[in-house]
């Protein structure tokens, strides 16, 4: 029977095994098919990856030398252009709508001679924590299935979580990764703003969007993000300095750094944290410091401005981002009689957009709005300011900060989705590293008594992706 450790024992069993790739396929197409009532893909690629797998397999026995992510099985998420598969970002706006090229992303994993197995549900336009928004309906967790997987890339995290893929690519505006990570027991990465391209991706809120990778070891992740980091210049909004090439190198070669750890005081004092959440943190903090890392508490005084910052600048994109949907060249269009143009712009996207979407377009208008600008979308700017002076002044004095992913474990389907503020309030510890555009993961680590999963949460600063993952590396394998 397969069974998958991570990429490079796959490599090993593949170099043995001539048909490896199509028997891998073949393991996660029966998962797949076994959990369908996970509802974790919108598309499930069968025929296409077994016949991908096949070609792998005889290349593999023609050369010797491979991709890097040779035969690696991939999950991506209903946001991610794959040219010629559907891609909707779950919204009956896009529904059926077919994609005319591949995002660089994807373009970089095929290179590297991934197989693409299908793609995932998620929230509509990756706006949601719980994968509720979703016009394919709710995603369950693996663990419980009365629970959320969080969201709103909860499809690509139960992909993982439950063995329906080795690898999934997701997207993080605010947590959209880090968040059903730690629902879900994995690991969730959220690289630094302008280091993966988002050519492609469709877009929620540009200033914040990255694609992130789920996995379940650091191995995996940082390979997969050395494939996709590449440089590409349909995004000018990349970092052209920023080189993430050798990282899994880089980072295997970390040996004995102890490593300055920030503990935001304001953060485990927060009233919303879960009482064994905090003191799984903590656990893990006493175990750094036995081990010689140096933890040390500080305040974070603008601890309560960050959500609503984060809501009203995302809102702010989002309704920009989500006016080309019109429904004039692509996306749904209104079977009903029309008067005019503009009874027909308004049918579509009445039709199209769910509640969630609409619900931010309108924050987005009003605080874009003439009178209101200033007093909102001025104002959130210059917090966002703030937040990365005071982020730039930490990493001054430390190479990491430590704090829980979210503030409470996974949470039973229908709990938070009438009263949306309780909803946005527990994105609290993700959207900061969007913010401020720092790197960011969620480790795995603890089950909390009620059964469900968390861990804790790493940043680092901008661009310092091989600390993060060093020391994430040390949490997760010496700890
Ligand atoms: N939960 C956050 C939101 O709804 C984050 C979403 C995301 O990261 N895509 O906006």
């Amino acid at each position: 029977m397969f069974s998958y450790r991570n990429i490079s024992s796959y490599h090993q069993y593949l170099s043995q095994n001539d048909q490896g790739c199509e028997t891998a396929v073949r393991y996660y197409l029966n998962n797949i098919s076994a959990q369908q009532h996970l509802n974790a893909f919108v598309e499930v690629y069968h025929e296409e990856a077994i016949k991908r797998a096949q070609e792998l397999d005889k290349k593999r026995k023609q050369q010797k030398k491979i991709g890097k992510l040779h035969g690696v099985i991939i999950a991506i998420k209903d946001v991610i252009c794959y040219k010629d598969h559907t891609v909707t970002a779950a919204s009956s706006i896009l529904k059926g709508f077919v994609s005319m090229y591949n995002a660089s992303a994807i373009q970089y994993l095929l290179d590297e001679e991934a197989i693409i197995i299908g793609n995932c549900n998620c929230d509509e336009f990756a706006m949601g924590s719980s994968n509720e928004n979703s016009v394919y309906g709710n995603v369950l967790n693996a663990f419980d299935t009365t629970k959320v997987p969080g969201g709103s890339s909860g499809g690509s995290a139960v992909a993982v979580q439950a063995n329906m893929c080795m690898i999934s690519l997701g997207s993080d505006t605010g947590g959209s990764v880090r968040q059903p990570a730690d629902f879900c027991g994995i690991i969730g990465l959220k690289p630094s703003y302008g280091s993966i391209s988002r050519y492609g991706l469709i877009a929620y809120a540009s200033s914040f969007d990255q694609i992130g990778i789920f996995g379940k070891s650091i191995e995996d992740v940082s390979i997969v993000l050395e494939v996709i980091s590449k440089p590409d210049s349909y995004d000018s909004t990349m970092n052209p300095t920023h080189h993430l090439s050798g990282i899994s190198n880089e980072i295997s070669q970390i040996n004995n750094k102890k490593y300055k750890i920030a503990v935001l005081k304001d953060v485990m004092q927060h009233h919303s944290l879960d009482n064994e959440i905090k003191s799984g943190v903590e656990a893990t903090i006493q175990q750094l410091a036995k081990q010689g890392h140096i933890c040390k508490e500080v305040d974070f005084d603008l601890l309560n401005f960050i959500v609503p910052t984060y809501y009203i600048l995302t809102a702010a994109e989002a309704s920009s981002n989500l006016s080309r949907f019109d429904g004039v060249r692509f996306g749904h269009q209104t079977s009903t009689s029309i008067s005019d143009i503009q009874d027909f712009y308004t049918k579509n996207r009445t039709e199209g957009f769910g509640k969630e979407v609409k619900r931010r377009i309108m924050l987005g208008n009003f605080v874009l709005s003439s009178g209101y600008y200033d007093a909102y979308y001025t104002k959130a700017q210059q917090v966002r300011r703030l937040l990365v002076d005071k982020m730039n002044l930490l990493f001054k004095e430390f190479d990491a900060i430590i704090l829980p992913t979210s503030p409470t474990t996974a949470f039973k389907i229908g709990d938070k989705q009438k009263d949306p503020i309780s909803m946005y309030l527990a994105d609290i510890f993700t959207v900061f590293a969007n913010l401020t555009g720092v790197p960011a993961i969620a480790l795995p680590r603890y089950t909390h008594s009620n059964g469900m999963p968390f861990g804790v949460q790493l940043l680092t600063k901008i661009n310092d992706e091989k600390n993060l993952l060093g020391l994430s590396r040390i949490i997760l394998n010496e700890l």
